[in-house]
């Protein structure tokens, strides 16, 4: 068999980890005689060709860095018919036979839609969301809590001696994990999540009864996608509790910043199970880490596995706070 000549693309919201995702990869593919070629800028880059030749110097010292040394895009224009075509046609001109994908839902459906046009493709979930529902981690969720919890940390500080209310707004549009995760590990009074209802009255009652218990300070964390301006709530918790509120958003703060130990073993591991698959000739995959094995899905069934959200961390901060 010819030699396999396999791409390397980063795709979405930039995730920690995914250098280590890029590292693995190349370095597995080279040790197994395949020829590995890096491509700029996701899915735009791989449309305009910016496709060029990687070996094991190539990836030297990013495996503690953030962001992605391949840089990420979204392209809107790759999504149309036209577009994959044209990106299927690049492939084939460039002799490339497989693809390793690394992002986030968008790009995992979009490496769906390659593998439809014959293309072997490997997905690795890179995304701070953990938004996916094959995969128990997503490479870059286990540093944006990291990072949040510092945060948390210190604005519970200045809470407590200042006896105010912090809503902190996470990221997270349809997913509450980050809020959830970070919440649980700070020991926030109230999580605010996409997926779940919430009562202002209750967050309101809450605070008031646990100032009355001699508490000092006050956490909500807010997932972004919580229909509700943190702006908003704080000024109506603000109005009905008579507490001073804060609005802390922490927005880009939490995408970037050297990757923590777990995501750069998930990714690593991801990485080394794509790469080892398609020196096997296998189809094309999700990689994902289910009961911290890490597994194969078909591509297809991987995307139509629905997330659960997880209710009982949710109910045990509620517990934990009172
Ligand atoms: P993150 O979780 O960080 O937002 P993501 O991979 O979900 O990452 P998206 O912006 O949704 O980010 O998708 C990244 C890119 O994947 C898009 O810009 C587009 O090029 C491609 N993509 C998204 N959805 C589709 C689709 N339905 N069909 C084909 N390609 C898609």
């Amino acid at each position: 068999m010819d030699k396999r000549k396999i791409g390397v693309l980063t795709s979405g919201g930039d995730a920690p980890g995914m250098n280590a995702a890029i590292r693995c990869a190349v370095r597995v593919g080279c040790d197994l005689g395949m020829e590995i070629y890096g491509i700029e800028r996701g899915y735009e880059g791989l449309l305009e060709g910016a496709i060029f030749p990687m070996d094991r110097n190539s990836v030297a010292d990013i495996l503690h860095k953030g962001g992605t040394m391949l840089g990420t895009a979204r392209s809107e224009r790759f999504k149309t018919e036209e577009g994959l075509d044209r990106a299927a046609e690049i492939l084939d001109t460039f002799g490339i036979d497989a693809l390793i994908v690394i992002g986030g839902d968008g790009s995992l459906t979009g490496a769906r839609e390659l593998s439809e046009r014959g293309i072997t493709v490997m997905g690795i979930p890179g995304t701070i969301d953990n938004d996916l529902g094959f995969t128990d981690v997503t490479v870059g969720f286990d540093t944006a809590v990291t990072t949040c919890l510092e945060a948390i940390s210190k604005i519970r500080d200045t809470s407590s001696a200042h006896n105010r209310v912090f809503v902190i707004e996470v990221m997270g549009r349809d997913c509450g994990d980050i809020a959830l995760y970070s919440g649980l590990a700070g020991g926030a009074e109230t999580v605010l999540i996409p997926e779940l209802p919430y009562d202002v009255n209750e967050i309101c009652k809450n605070i008031i009864q646990s100032s009355n218990r001699g508490k000092q300070h006050h956490i909500i964390i807010k997932s972004e996608g919580v229909g509700i301006s943190s702006m908003e709530l704080a000024e109506e918790i603000e109005r009905k509790t008579g507490r001073e509120t804060r609005v802390v958003v922490l927005s880009y703060l939490q995408r970037g910043g050297t990757p923590t130990s777990t995501d750069r073993l998930a990714a690593t591991l991801m990485a080394e199970k794509a790469v080892k698959l398609l020196a096997e000739g296998s189809d094309s995959k999700a990689i994902g880490m289910v009961h911290g094995e890490i597994v194969a899905f078909d591509i297809e069934e991987a995307l139509t596995i629905k997330r659960e959200t997880v209710k009982t961390i949710y109910d045990l901060i509620g517990v934990l706070a009172k």
